[in-house]
């Protein structure tokens, strides 16, 4: 059994003070709902303070992104051991930053070991744009992007039984659009091809214990249609996790 898990990416909105507000009114009702994992993604600058406000309860801290040194002469970045005290999640390769900042699978792979490396578990994002969709190319860029973006790395399930990352499935199309995936294909996707993969690469094991999350457009009224399906265990939101009742409705009906 893989324990359902929603993460909301705030992206680069709210100030520190909105975002205290914004969680502070989420927190009764994210807190009264038990067996799903919920990590909220702040931007760098509000970690702190929400971090201060999720103290004592039961919801987890992410990033958004990170550098893959330590420390040093990296100016603007942020490093994994300095996310280490703030956050357990970070979601990394977002089709925002491979479109905007020029990340490549091979940055991706290198941000994913660092973040193993400390403690903090990555969402690793993947998916097709509507150009590759369309010329029919969804699962060879989906397998790429698992593939080079997770090579050589040495995954073993921790103490709870689960694999260390998890994997957000978003097609780039489906991405602040409001035309979301359908439930049935992204199920059918996450199958044949995300979790073929990391049998391929990691046995079977890895590939039945990592969590895949869907993103792209999910709300409260299609939420629920995604969650039904076999593969899918959660989901990466992005616009609905900004507004309370809309937030909590998919992570009740995850
Ligand atoms: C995202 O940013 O990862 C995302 C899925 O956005 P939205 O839910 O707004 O489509």
């Amino acid at each position: 059994m893989r324990k359902p898990l929603v993460a909301g990416n705030w992206k680069m909105n709210l100030t520190v003070a909105e975002s205290r507000h914004l969680v502070s009114e989420m927190i009764p009702g994210l807190q009264s709902i038990e067996g799903v994992d919920r990590v909220i993604c702040p931007p760098f600058t509000s970690l702190l303070a929400v971090s201060a406000l999720l103290e004592g309860t039961a919801i987890n801290l992410g990033a958004q992104n990170l550098y893959w040194e330590s420390a040093g002469a990296f100016t603007g970045e942020i490093s994994p051991l300095m996310l280490s005290e703030l956050a357990r999640f970070v979601i990394l390769g977002h089709s925002e930053r491979r479109m905007y900042f020029n990340e490549t699978d091979s940055t991706v792979n290198k941000k994913v070991q660092a973040a193993l490396a400390h403690a903090l578990t990555p969402i690793v994002c993947v998916g097709e744009t509507l150009e590759e969709y369309e010329a029919g190319l969804t699962e060879e860029v989906v397998s790429r992007q698992i593939r080079l973006g997770l090579a050589g790395l040495d995954l073993r399930i921790g103490n709870n039984h689960t694999s260390p990352l998890v994997i957000a499935y978003e097609p780039v199309w489906a991405i602040g659009t409001g035309r979301a995936a359908t439930p049935e294909d992204v199920n059918v996707i996450i199958a044949r091809v995300i979790r073929a993969v990391l049998f391929d690469e990691f046995g079977e094991r890895i590939s039945q214990s990592t969590r895949v999350l869907y993103g792209g457009s999910v709300n409260s009224d299609n939420a629920s249609k995604f969650f039904s399906e076999e593969e899918i265990d959660g989901a990466l939101v992005g616009g609905a996790s900004l507004k309370v009742n809309e937030f909590v409705k998919i992570v009740q009906a995850a």
